[in-house]
């Protein structure tokens, strides 16, 4: 059994890539610079050279609200070309299983809340994030739709938002846990009085620890193909991994200023976009199945805080 894990220098395919091997399981990793996965003709070559047995889609241009804001371009072409490009040539190189990694922001901005795997496709998208929506969308459909037309055994986890060691910290352009844990660290460093906190505050938000979410994938790719199939359907077939828990953005700002060992004042922009007013996942249907997320976001983000510190030299 050799697995290929795409994007395995990121935040999800690290974690990923760390269970696998402690495992005990053989894995197939190509950097960026060795394979560009936008680039058909040369996952052709490395997919019909390697035939893994298995393949991991972790690989996706990602970020937070401001960067899908400013890139939607690049969010969607990349996002449709790498999964375009891996999906077909897993299949033509006669890959039998294949697990794609999507995101909550597939579903419609108002979905009803828990957002159930079948709220997709039933509204309007979140405009700030529909570029990078669309693409994971189709990456959901590519997957069923070769279940369908050639048996294969391709599945969809779509996590809701993900945070953990190996993150992005960019203080633009990541994702609202690791900015707020920039932001208040170097707040406390510098003696700032007071920290900005984007939009009003009230947007809710469910966590999931990036290990948890890792678990949650190998789960899922363990399981038989019946078991798969019992739960989902031909064409509903992705499973929503959370917590099944959210917080609104000012309780997460105070729960970051409680592990940096902020005290001062915490001030909303509201000029800034919030976004989706809420987007927490329903996780029944892997519940059911038998998994369940069991990292608490305060000691998630204490243990973040931690790796923030430890690696501060060379973060992404
Ligand atoms: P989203 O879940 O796709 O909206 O992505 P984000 O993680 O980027 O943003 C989540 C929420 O946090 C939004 O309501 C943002 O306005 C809010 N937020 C507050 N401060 C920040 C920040 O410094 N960076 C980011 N990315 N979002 C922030």
């Amino acid at each position: 059994m050799r697995v290929y894990v795409a994007g395995h220098r990121g935040m999800v395919g690290g974690a990923i890539l760390r269970k696998l091997q402690a495992r005990g399981i053989e894995t197939l990793t190509r950097t960026h610079a060795e394979l560009d996965l936008t680039d058909q003709k040369a996952v052709t070559e490395f997919m019909a050279a390697e035939r893994p047995d298995a393949v991991v889609l972790a690989a996706a241009k990602v970020g937070g609200i401001q960067a899908n804001n400013t890139f939607p371009a690049q969010f969607i072409y990349e996002n449709l070309m790498i999964e375009a490009n891996v999906i077909h040539q897993a299949y033509a190189a006669g890959v039998a299983r294949l697990l794609f990694l999507g995101s909550s922001c597939i579903y419609p901005k108002l979905a009803p809340q828990p957002m159930a795997e079948d709220a997709l496709l039933t509204g309007t998208l979140e405009p700030t994030n529909e570029p990078y929506a669309i693409a994971k969308i189709a990456g959901i459909k590519l997957c069923e739709s070769y279940n369908r037309q050639y048996g294969t055994d391709y599945r969809s986890v779509m996590p809701t938002n993900l945070y953990g060691p190996g993150d992005n910290f960019h203080p633009q352009n990541s994702h609202v846990l690791p900015a707020m844990l920039r932001r208040f660290h170097e707040a406390v460093q510098s003696g700032a009085p007071e920290v900005v906190v984007w939009g009003t505050g009230t947007p809710m938000r469910e966590f999931l620890h990036v290990d948890d979410m890792a678990e949650a994938s190998l789960f899922v790719m363990d399981l038989d193909r019946a078991a798969y199939e019992a739960n989902t359907q031909p064409m509903l077939s992705h499973i929503n991994v959370g917590t099944g828990q959210d917080v609104t953005i000012a309780e997460l700002a105070r729960m970051v200023a409680e592990v940096t060992g902020f005290t001062g004042e915490i001030r909303f922009d509201s000029s800034k976009p919030d976004g989706t007013p809420r987007k927490l996942m329903d996780v029944g249907r892997l519940r059911d199945m038998g998994w369940q997320a069991s990292i608490a976001l305060r000691d998630g983000i204490a243990e973040t805080y931690r790796w923030f510190l430890d690696n501060a030299a060379e973060l992404r």
